[in-house]
């Protein structure tokens, strides 16, 4: 018997056996020297926002943000790049900045964080819930036609788990309606789409820096776009867009409500150098899922990630799919296994058609606004079922590792994977 055969069949943890892993894995930090010594440049200038909410030339922010926002614009490639406080915040003025009408529709996957949807509620706009791929776990192009209706007037597609969506198919469709484009690339950054950054192909996109993410300011957010005007809204419901366009001279007003969205200078000058970390923070992260993948590969009815050719996958998440009937055991009984061994997995998200303020339909108030007001179309519904695909990798078969909570060696990559070897040989039959 060879050393993996034995250790092999070591009883499992769960079964009061020695756990696989016996240190816990080191928190993810990508914060280091430079980040401090440039938050300590910002505190001694006296200044940590230069934002002014009228038109003058502070509307558009300090020394900090202009340049962060340049360096990003020239990175991800694009016209624009306009920070904002949070990326749920960069959602919001994403389809503010759009020419949509209450009850209008847009399209979006229900597998995602719940603020990709919350931000269409937000302009008492309605989100529709298309269907994903089973495999990269994005919208469902063939499912996206077929909840087009008169009142579809963008798309929003999530670049989730850290791989771009189909953009060549969305796009064919929103050409073809005539719809916008959003991109969700929160989870993606630095993810390619043939040669271009994910985020940058819709027509708003954008970049979360929250904590959890590839790159962080603590809370942030990026948007890009290459349309002017578009830039030009968002900035402005960035930073109360009612009080600065009387200023700025004619310009239309629908959907101009302002908000504070604004980053600081300290955030931003932490952004400038985490953004330089960006592409070895990637290219590490890929390196470890591709040793995942080599060491978890032939394992019986484990689905590995799968990224599409002429794509790139940034691995925000992990993401695997049992094959149940292959398995003879649960989802379940493998994670409570690999948790034991100390190997945290489990499902990410709950599918967002599903949670109680859409099955009430209750958000504004409590008569089911904006739902049943007459501009809504009333035929909208989130039942289960609507889209099998999700539900079904939500409900039993998708199991991701949260690969961006750790500071992961290759050592650790190869404990990830003796604690799988373990849990199959013990749970699986061949
Ligand atoms: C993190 C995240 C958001 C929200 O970003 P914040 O910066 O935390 O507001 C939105 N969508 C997705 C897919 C995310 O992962």
């Amino acid at each position: 018997m060879n050393n993996l055969q034995t250790e092999a069949l070591a009883p499992l943890a769960i079964n009061g056996g020695e756990p696989t892993i016996l240190t816990p894995f080191k928190r993810y930090n990508s914060l280091g020297r430079e980040e401090q010594v440039a938050v300590q440049e910002v505190m001694e200038s006296g200044v940590l926002s230069q934002f002014l909410g009228c038109w003058h030339d502070d509307f558009y922010g300090g020394k900090k943000v202009r340049q962060f926002e340049q360096q990003c614009a020239e990175f991800f490639k694009v016209k624009h790049a306009i920070t904002v406080n949070s990326w749920t915040s960069g959602l919001i003025a994403a389809v503010g900045a759009l020419d949509i009408e209450p009850g209008d529709e847009i399209i979006v996957s229900p597998w995602t964080m719940c603020a990709s949807a919350t931000a269409i509620l937000h302009w008492n706009a309605i989100p529709v819930f298309a269907d994903i791929d089973s495999r990269t776990f994005n919208l469902d192009p063939a499912s996206v036609r077929a909840n087009i209706t008169e009142k579809t007037k963008a798309i929003m597609a999530i670049d989730i788990f850290g791989l771009s969506a189909d953009m060549t198919a969305l796009r064919a469709i929103a050409n073809e309606f005539g719809l916008k484009l959003i991109s969700d690339t929160a989870q993606a950054p630095g993810a390619m789409y043939g040669d271009q950054f994910a985020g940058t192909l819709a027509d708003i996109g954008g970049y979360s820096l929250n904590y959890h993410k590839h790159i962080h300011t603590g809370e942030g957010g990026v948007i890009v776009t290459n349309d002017d005007a578009l830039a030009e809204r968002l900035r402005l419901i960035r930073n109360h867009a009612e009080a600065v366009i009387p200023g700025m001279g004619e310009r239309p007003l629908n959907n101009m409500l302002g908000y504070n969205f604004r980053l600081g200078e300290l955030e931003c000058a932490i952004g400038i150098e985490q953004l330089k970390k960006l592409p070895r923070l990637v290219q590490s992260r890929q390196h470890l899922a591709e040793r995942l993948i080599a060491g978890l590969s032939g394992l019986k009815g484990l689905g590995l990630p799968y990224t599409p050719d002429g794509c790139t996958h940034v691995y925000y998440i992990f993401p695997m799919v049992l094959d149940i009937a292959q398995l003879g055991c649960s989802r379940a009984d493998i994670a409570q296994a690999l948790k034991a061994e100390g190997v945290d997995v489990g499902p990410q998200y709950q599918n967002l058609h599903l949670l109680p303020m859409y099955q009430q339909k209750i958000a504004y108030g409590k008569q089911g606004f904006p739902w049943s007001a007459e501009f809504s179309r009333q035929t909208v519904t989130y039942a289960k079922g609507i889209c099998p695909v999700a539900e079904g990798l939500n409900d039993a078969s998708y199991m991701g590792f949260g690969m961006c909570v750790y500071d992961l060696s290759n050592d650790d990559i190869d404990l990830i994977v003796a604690a799988f070897r373990k849990v199959w040989a013990h749970l699986v039959s061949e």
